[in-house]
């Protein structure tokens, strides 16, 4: 009934692995998150069925559903949508990966969140995100400016139930797919030096989507968040 999808997915891989190569990595360095925000469960039941195990929600309601929609399937579920505080205690034990972790205040709340979620069902859970950050400027834009990085992985480095593994982009929109690789290498120059500041390990470089996942790769990115090209345009009500 979704034909298209699993199509436009082995389409998707193909350039994925192409610019892979292109870089001087190896396919299987870069994973593929399909962003299925808007779309119904039964897309994403497509795009497992053709062997799609990563997917991307943005609103926690929606993500909800589907996830209890498609409990029968194994899917591993990324939130990469902005998340607003009193939603955090939705994500753990539903989210592997938070894409858009952006502010100290988010944190504060997300770790409490975490251990609370700990206490009450017994387990040791550690979050990882990723820090969303706005290194074009923008205003208005989500994420945290380059000033303020230092001070919220300062803070993170004092919160033991989340656990950092790398940086997210989402550059803006105005800008050309190859006008965005100074800030996608910008992005990989940043993670770079704060491994080397903190010690941590940040293997993962979240950037890349349906216009810009070559350029992307190209320049880095471990995780490519791919929604249009693989469900189609997304109708918002
Ligand atoms: C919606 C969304 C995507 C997917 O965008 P496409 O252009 O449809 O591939 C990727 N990342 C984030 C954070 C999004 O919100």
């Amino acid at each position: 009934m979704h034909d298209f999808i699993g199509k436009a997915l082995t389409e998707t891989k193909a350039l994925i692995a192409q610019a892979a190569i292109n870089s001087g990595r190896k396919e299987t360095d870069i994973e593929l998150v399909a962003i299925s925000k808007t779309h119904p469960a039964q897309y994403i039941e497509a795009a497992a069925k053709s062997g799609q195990v990563l997917f991307g929600e943005n609103y926690i309601q929606e993500a909800l559903a589907k996830q209890k929609e498609l409990a029968h399937l194994d899917i591993v579920w990324h939130f990469t949508g902005r998340l607003q505080s009193n939603k955090a205690k939705f994500i753990p034990g539903h989210f592997s990966l938070v894409h858009t972790m952006d502010s100290l205040k988010l944190a504060q709340i997300l770790h409490k969140k975490i251990l609370y979620y700990n206490e009450t069902t017994g387990q040791n859970l550690r979050q990882d995100v990723l820090i969303e950050v706005n290194l074009a400027k923008e205003e208005q834009k989500a994420g945290v400016s380059e000033a303020e990085l230092p001070m919220l992985v300062e803070a993170l480095a004092n919160m033991p139930a989340i656990c950092v593994t790398g940086l997210m982009l989402l550059p803006p929109f105005h800008l050309t797919p190859e006008a965005r690789r100074p800030l996608f290498a910008g992005l990989r120059g940043l993670r770079d030096s704060l491994q080397t500041e903190t010690g941590w390990d940040l293997p993962v470089l979240s950037m890349g989507m349906t216009d810009d996942f070559v350029q992307a790769i190209e320049e880095g990115a471990t995780l490519v968040r791919v929604g249009t090209r693989i469900f189609g345009k997304r109708e918002y009500a």
